[in-house]
């Protein structure tokens, strides 16, 4: 039964006053938002009211589905292998779509990712991609349709038609201290990943000091909120909550992150953000193609190290119009910044803990990223850290290095990252890459 909803306001009283919402009842508050006829000043109104009273699984799906209804979807069938759709809640050196996308492509799935861009300490998947010269992120639906069919990977700009009322609704919230509510980031995430029909989301929820959510216990609620979403839709999801108390990579920046994906792609580099994207196209391949998980993981090892990811990358890049020498010599093809400065240990130490926001906003600082939405970014500078926590640190070792304009950002950021970085005698355990898998 269609409930008849005279006065938004009523809404609002109602969610203010700790009721429960009729599903009909905030689908049209949704409705009414994105036709105009509501103000930005009641829509605030009740993204407080959901903010402070929570929203129940029923009124979170709801919102989502109103989200949804709002613009365009996509479909990704027919495409003769499975398609996947792989989503990071965001983090400090996550490079981990540049590389899943040709790698999950590689073994035989078709991955249709519509990405962001950075925003505060943040990295944006699309910024890295565009340091690669002449590569477009502007892809049509249809060029998108056709690169997955073609390629196995395309990785493009969310089109503004696609939910965009939640476009509208999450300027608003970051304009009315309303982004931190569980349900309205699980609805504004998933409505974005439901709205692309593919056969599997993947989705990496971040937990720890570099993350949305600083603590596992946030990022497990967060995780649960979104599972309920994709049953609620009849999706097929995998979900990890993974560390982010440190860079995942050892790269924070826009080409010096390309670079280093490049290396993972090249079986050149190891480490936690190998190790993450192998676990990620292992859950993905034995979800859609009903591998076995260990085998699985074999395989996708295997892709990295005999270069057929690699080449998935090279046609990705290809198709998007980028330089596919990149892959080859990537330092010879990336911007590069004038001044690069050496990060060295200032004492001796284990590394006990990383504040890992800080190291995405000095990085952030020398150009790499951006404080409002639309502002430009510079693609060559950065920072490589390359010490993760529990390593053992000698009193002049170098540790990484900054990429700046000039030397008194470089000196600022060297600044900030030795003071991210806290040391303590005796060891210290490394925290679990990922927390826990849910399904
Ligand atoms: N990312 C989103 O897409 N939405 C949120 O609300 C928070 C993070």
């Amino acid at each position: 039964m269609q409930m008849s909803i005279t006065d938004p306001r009523t809404t609002v009283a109602a969610k203010r006053d700790g009721h429960t919402l009729h599903p009909d009842e905030v689908e049209a508050f949704i409705e009414g938002y994105t036709a105009g006829e509501i103000s930005d000043a009641l829509a605030a109104a009740f993204l407080m009211a959901c903010l402070l009273r929570g929203l129940d699984d029923e009124e979170t799906l709801a919102l989502t589905r109103a989200l949804i209804a709002s613009g365009d979807t996509l479909r990704f069938d027919g495409l003769g292998v499975p398609s996947v759709d792989k989503h990071s809640t965001g983090g400090v050196a996550d490079g981990v779509t540049l590389v899943f996308a040709p790698l999950a492509a590689s073994m035989g799935m078709a991955v249709a990712k519509l990405s962001g861009r950075g925003l505060g300490h943040t990295g944006g998947t699309l910024d890295k991609l565009e340091s690669i010269p002449g590569l477009r992120t502007d892809l049509a639906p249809d060029q998108m349709r056709r690169q997955v069919a073609e390629v196995g990977c395309a990785v493009g700009a969310q089109s503004p038609r696609l939910v965009p009322a939640d476009g509208a609704l999450y300027a608003l919230r970051d304009a009315t201290a309303t982004v931190p509510s569980i349900a309205l980031i699980a609805a504004s995430v998933m409505s974005k990943k439901l709205a692309v029909e593919t056969d599997l989301i993947v989705l990496d929820v971040k937990a720890g000091s570099g993350a949305f959510m600083k603590t596992s216990v946030d990022a497990m609620t967060l995780a649960r909120a979104c599972l309920a979403l994709a049953r609620g839709w009849e999706r097929a999801v995998r979900i990890a909550v993974t560390d982010m108390d440190q860079p995942l990579g050892d790269a924070v920046g826009n080409a010096l992150d390309v670079k280093e994906a490049i290396e993972v792609l090249r079986n050149e580099h190891q480490g936690r953000l190998r190790e993450l994207v192998v676990a990620f196209a292992a859950q993905a391949a034995s979800v859609t193609l009903a591998r076995d998980l260990e085998e699985a993981t074999s395989d996708a090892g295997r892709a990295l190290d005999d270069g057929s990811a690699l080449e998935c990358f090279r046609e990705m890049i290809v198709a998007q119009g980028g330089d596919p020498r990149v892959t080859e010599d990537p330092a010879g093809v990336l911007p590069a910044a004038p001044v690069v400065v050496p990060i060295v240990a200032d004492r001796e130490g284990t590394v006990a803990s990383m504040a890992t926001e800080e190291i995405g906003l000095a990085s952030g600082a020398l150009g790499a990223g951006r404080v409002r939405k639309g502002d430009p970014i510079d693609p060559a500078v950065g920072i490589v850290v390359r010490c993760k926590i529990g390593d053992t640190l000698e009193m002049g070792e170098p540790i990484g290095e900054v990429h700046a304009r000039d030397d008194d950002a470089a000196r600022e950021a060297v600044r900030r990252v030795l003071a991210a970085i806290v040391l303590r005698e005796g060891p210290v355990a490394a925290p679990p890459l990922v927390h826990a898998w849910l399904e």
